[in-house]
């Protein structure tokens, strides 16, 4: 792996820390942690959300740019088959991804269109609540983190996630990792891993890379606590539906349709 286990959980812990504002912490800091502190330009919010609009998605037939921009930065590997399938954003039929809406000329207009999901951020996650090593947090800002170091892999987290967001790696990822980022960390056989949002693309003020690739402009990512914000804005003007809402998990991506 090209950057070592202690200087990513040092930034990761330095980034939770930006992230509720300890402004202070890189005081007590050497000049080497300091140089890994997040950049003035780090992007700090306080409830991050994602928009996606179906609809924009839907223009470019079989498109699969952000699927494949975020397993390559992530280092997820592709074992070719359904059965080990590692994944942190991918398409689902719209009446899989989203059953709980409440027109049926939704399900009409879009039945079998694919939809793309991935980790929802939910503000009550129970994947949080039912891990026994805390190697699954909530940050500040809402983003659902996951320590592959402190994973056990017990796979309560995949049981408890209603919305299949988590991935076991029941195999070596390493060897089916394609074009591999030296500046991410690899995991190990026997761990769960899933979207963080790109926690280490915002700590250096870059927006996730779904968001930055995708040719359509159908992703949006934003503060929802910024009253100024594009996504407040956009939900505000829009009817957007969420992820099985029902189910009182609070899920912090949302879909225009
Ligand atoms: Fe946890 Fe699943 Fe919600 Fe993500 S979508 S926060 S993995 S419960």
């Amino acid at each position: 792996m090209g950057i070592d286990r202690r200087k990513f959980l040092t930034i990761a812990g330095l980034t939770a820390a930006a992230a509720i504002g300890k402004k202070t912490l890189g005081d007590s800091l050497t000049a080497d942690t300091r140089e890994l502190l997040p950049k003035d330009e780090s992007l700090v919010g306080k409830r991050w959300a994602m928009i996606f609009d179906i609809k924009k998605c839907l223009h470019k037939d079989g498109c699969t740019v952000c699927m494949d921009a975020c397993h390559q930065i992530h280092n997820v590997p592709d074992f070719g088959n359904k059965k080990d399938e590692v994944k942190w954003i991918w398409k689902e039929p719209f009446e899989h991804a989203l059953p709980d809406n409440e027109s049926p000329y939704l399900e009409e207009e879009f039945k079998d269109k694919p939809v793309i999901v991935m980790c929802n951020h939910c503000d009550n996650p129970p994947c949080v609540r039912v891990c026994p090593t805390q190697a699954t947090w909530k940050r500040e800002d809402g983003i659902v983190m996951m320590d592959m170091h402190r994973c056990i892999g017990c796979r309560y987290c995949v049981a408890g996630c209603p919305y299949g967001s988590r991935s076991f790696n029941w195999r070596d990822p390493r060897p089916f990792i394609k074009n591999e980022n030296p500046e991410y960390p690899t995991r190990e056989r026997g761990v769960v891993e899933k979207c963080d949002f790109c926690a280490e693309r915002l700590a250096f003020g870059l927006q996730p890379r779904c968001v930055e690739v995708c040719p359509e402009k159908a992703l949006k990512f934003g503060d929802l606590e910024d009253p100024e914000s594009e996504v407040r804005q956009i939900l505000h003007d829009n009817f957007a539906i969420r992820r099985k809402p029902g189910l009182g998990t609070n899920p912090q991506v949302y879909y225009l349709v």
